[in-house]
């Protein structure tokens, strides 16, 4: 059909939440740009990206993408983004016990609010600090489970699994009949 949304070209809002500081930029940046920038600045409210991928079927998939700001300040601001986002992306840090807290007030806030057809994924971050990883696999891997999340660990720095993780979500996404 003439819109975006034709069976074999999927157009997807997708919203990523989480502490500062986890990564969620550096987890954009390395998608789309194929980058990763250790003096990366602090995202100020929310910033916007786009990238299409091919699946092997050869739908393809534009993830619009809304990196937002983890601080409180802008806690508020958050609904604007997750609101009417098909998929949401809970990031925590594997290093930091504090961020897979907040990462599981996150998933409360989309219980609540979200959209209720919502495709949502629970991503460890900086999976190359393993020596001084704080949260067990098997805690975010149960987490995930119990809210029936996509569960994946990935890195930013050297890349690992950044490509699995959008496959991953692509591949969940309802299709429209054509
Ligand atoms: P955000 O606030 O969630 O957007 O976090 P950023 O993307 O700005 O990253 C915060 C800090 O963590 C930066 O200093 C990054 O260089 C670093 N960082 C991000 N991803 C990784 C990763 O996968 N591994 C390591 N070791 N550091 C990372
Ligand atoms: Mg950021």
């Amino acid at each position: 059909g003439a819109g975006a949304n034709d069976s074999k070209n999927l157009r997807v809002k997708l919203v990523l939440l989480g502490d500062s500081g986890v990564g969620k930029s550096c987890i954009v940046l390395r998608f789309v740009r194929g980058q990763f920038d250790p003096t990366s600045k602090v995202t100020v409210g929310a910033s916007f990206l786009s990238q299409t991928i091919a699946l092997q079927d050869s739908t393809t998939v534009k993830f619009e993408i809304w990196d937002t700001a983890g601080q409180e300040r802008y806690a508020a601001l958050a609904p604007l983004y997750y609101r009417g986002a098909a998929v949401a992306v809970v990031v925590y840090d594997i290093t930091s016990t504090d961020s897979f807290n907040k990462a599981q007030y996150w998933i409360k806030e989309l219980q609540k609010h979200g959209s209720p057809d919502i495709i949502m994924a629970l991503v460890g971050n900086k999976a190359d600090l393993q020596e001084n990883r704080k949260v067990p696999t098997q805690d975010a891997m149960d987490c995930a489970e119990k809210n029936g999340m996509f569960f994946i660990e990935t890195s930013a720095k050297t890349a690992d699994n950044i490509n699995q993780l959008f496959e991953e979500i692509a591949k969940r996404l309802p299709r429209p009949s054509s």
